[in-house]
């Protein structure tokens, strides 16, 4: 008798699926056979400043028609934590729309004065202004909420800095370490399994980040796959004590299901 093993993916968006407004080639079609198949699966992102419709947009200009419920950001499981922590409770944001939006969806407010955090997303936005009003409000109790600790960003112009040089700042200003949300804390990463309806063993994790995605995935216990088309190298594997179970080239390369309804014989 074969077991019957149901599975499903984590996808990693910057690296995997595409480079700046680059498609890496064949994302397109791996994502097209998820859906083909009926195999679950949730782009998971540590970007805060776009939306789930900014980010189906984004994606359906590279070609890749996916729908809202297939994004899920480290804005929005840190706005599910945060209203699980403190039921309509109140933030100050440094950050722009989609960690703002999530908040809201989520029943928090912002203010500019006395909130119970300051959250700490992506942009292009911040000034000096705000981070000493972050300062004063995290020195008189706000707790500071980092949406994910990336130290930088890739753009179409190189690197800049991300929501963790951001929070970094904050930190050494204030003595306070950032709690983070995003990629790799078990918070995001079980948050997305659960939202696809699969156990532990059916989860598969595919990035291009050793720090984020695979460290994430290997805490988790998911099977994970480090593409190389993003910004690991296959030499830089050596610097980490935990590996991915599975180093490739591309998502191109990546097996696909074969069958309908996600399901393939166990090997065990
Ligand atoms: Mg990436």
């Amino acid at each position: 008798m074969n077991a019957v093993k149901r599975y499903g993916y984590l996808l990693d968006m910057d690296g995997v699926i595409y480079r700046g407004n680059d498609l890496i080639p064949g994302a397109d079609r791996f994502v097209q056979h998820l859906i083909n198949t009926d195999t679950p699966f949730l782009f998971l992102t540590n970007n805060s400043q776009r939306t789930r419709r900014d980010v189906v947009t984004k994606l359906s200009r590279l070609g890749i028609d996916v729908e809202e419920r297939h994004i899920f950001t480290c804005a929005m499981a840190t706005a599910r934590f945060l209203s699980a922590q403190k039921q309509g409770g109140t933030a100050f944001v440094i950050g722009e729309g989609g960690l703002l939006q999530a908040l809201h969806q989520n029943g928090f407010s912002i203010v500019d004065h006395d909130p119970d955090f300051v959250v700490v997303g992506e942009g292009r936005s911040v000034n000096f202004e705000m981070i000493e009003t972050a300062v004063r409000m995290v020195l008189n109790g706000a707790r500071l909420i980092a949406t994910n600790l990336d130290p930088n960003c890739p753009t179409q112009a190189g690197l800049r800095p991300g929501c963790g040089a951001i929070a970094a700042m904050l930190e050494v200003a204030t003595g306070q370490k950032a709690f983070s949300v995003g990629k790799p804390s078990p918070l995001m990463m079980r948050a997305a399994r659960e939202e696809l309806g699969l156990s532990t063993a059916e989860t598969i994790v595919i990035g291009d980040t050793m720090e984020t995605d695979i460290l994430g995935g290997a805490q988790m216990g998911y099977r994970t796959i480090l593409v190389l088309t993003g910004g690991t190298r296959r030499s830089d594997l050596t610097r980490y004590a935990y590996q991915p179970d599975q180093v490739l080239n591309s998502i191109a390369d990546v097996a696909m299901p074969a069958r309908s309804l996600a399901t393939v014989a166990a090997s065990a």
